[in-house]
């Protein structure tokens, strides 16, 4: 690649919700050219790209049309297979690399390589038959949680194992369909917690500290930073996300989760290398939002200045809220009129979905204010203007 990739070149984005789009906005704001490869017409991503090739991911000959056509391939989502990266890499660079997508979309090579970074996690084993699963609970004990090793997200894919007996456990390992899997005691934490941070291709670093992440039915409900806690818990988390960067050669955006526990001790519990959820309040909070910093991250221009310009906090809008009532089958338009009144630091992002299905992401909300505890009020009174009411 020629460095730095300078606009007017071309930004290619494998996968085209909401984080594709707002790369794409971020992209399009410095002057590049977005094209976007997905199975979905008429995406997020599409919507805001200047190209959108719509076939499947392992149409090879349309991924390798879609690479010659751009200068550096980035991806919003990691389940992209192997084979659709490496035909990528024959015609433009890819960021982060294939290794990256190798340890990032199997939860056991992933925890490995936590340990082989000297990094704090939950005792795992892996899984790969009943036999193995039995073993393992009678090492690790219950609670515990099944989780498939590929493919799980938001919860999906998970077994939480409270009891040993035979048949039980065996109905779980059916759950899950016998798919390789690990098995994780089952952690106790007081809070979630996620570092967002980016390396850029001279090896530079940036970070937007410690975000304190609440979660409903599995599924990010509201962020808030900087998280509430020690200053040390702050940077002991901001070292620990450092060494996954290095250690995978990152170039680009990475996400650490981690567990706090309440002795202050913290357990990573995965990564995500791309931008994240609990990282969209840095739109509106910080000097150069995680999207910017992916763009300049993978074009090789300098990483902006991560600093808050204020404490925020988001919640994310799901799909529910399109059905008001309880008898609505039709989903209507929520009252943004409403949400927007509540306070003049809200902004509204909505994702450009089509359809609106319950647990859906459809879009988001941010607020600024003197805290993040504060933020965290306003966007959760400003949210409930459209919650159902009961009774
Ligand atoms: P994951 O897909 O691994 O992020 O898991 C989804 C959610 O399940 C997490 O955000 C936690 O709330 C919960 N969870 C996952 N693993 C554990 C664990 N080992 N102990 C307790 N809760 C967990």
């Amino acid at each position: 690649m020629k460095q730095p990739l300078l606009p007017p070149a071309t930004i290619g984005i494998l996968g085209s919700g909401q984080l594709g789009r707002m790369l794409a906005l971020a992209a399009r704001a410095m002057g590049y050219r977005v094209h976007v490869y997905s199975p979905d017409p008429q995406s997020p991503t599409g919507q805001i790209a200047d190209c959108e090739f719509v076939a499947a991911y392992d149409d090879l000959d349309a991924v390798r049309q879609f690479a010659q056509g751009v200068d550096v391939v980035t991806y919003e989502f990691e389940n992209v297979p192997a084979a659709t990266a490496v035909a990528c890499r024959e015609f433009a660079s890819l960021h982060p690399g294939p290794h990256v997508l190798h340890v990032a979309q199997n939860r056991l090579r992933e925890k490995q390589f936590f340990v082989s970074q000297g990094l704090p996690t939950a005792p795992f084993v892996g899984v790969s038959s009943l036999d193995d699963l039995l073993a393992g609970l009678a090492k690790i004990g219950t609670p515990a949680i099944l989780k498939t090793a590929s493919s799980g997200y938001d919860g999906k894919g998970q077994e939480k194992i409270v009891n040993r007996q035979l048949s039980i456990v065996n109905r779980q390992w059916e759950a899950i369909n016998r798919q390789p899997a690990i098995l994780e005691a089952f952690v106790e934490f007081e809070r979630e917690v996620s570092v967002v941070a980016a390396r850029g291709i001279d090896g530079a670093f940036a970070h937007y500290g410690l975000i304190h992440n609440d979660h409903a039915n599995h599924i990010l409900d509201v962020s808030q930073a900087p998280a509430d806690v020690p200053p040390e818990v702050a940077e002991e988390a901001v070292e620990m996300a450092r060494t996954v960067l290095e250690g995978l050669n990152v170039v680009g955006v990475l996400c650490v989760e981690f567990f706090l526990l309440a002795n202050g001790r913290l357990l990573l519990n995965e990564i995500a290398p791309r931008p994240h959820n609990s990282g969209h309040l840095t739109i509106e909070a910080c000097m150069t939002s995680q999207f910017e910093q992916q763009l300049r991250a993978v074009c090789g221009l300098p990483l902006g200045d991560a600093r808050y310009h204020s404490p925020a906090a988001m919640a994310n809008l799901l799909g529910d809220l399109w059905f008001p009532h309880a008898a609505l089958r039709a989903p209507e338009s929520p009252n943004w009129t409403a949400v927007l009144a509540h306070h003049p630091t809200i902004k509204l992002h909505l994702y450009g979905k089509t359809e609106a299905r319950p647990g859906r992401k459809m879009g988001h909300i941010t607020a600024l204010a003197e805290t993040a505890a504060a933020a965290a009020i306003l966007v959760r009174q400003a949210r409930g203007k459209l919650e159902r009411e009961e009774g």
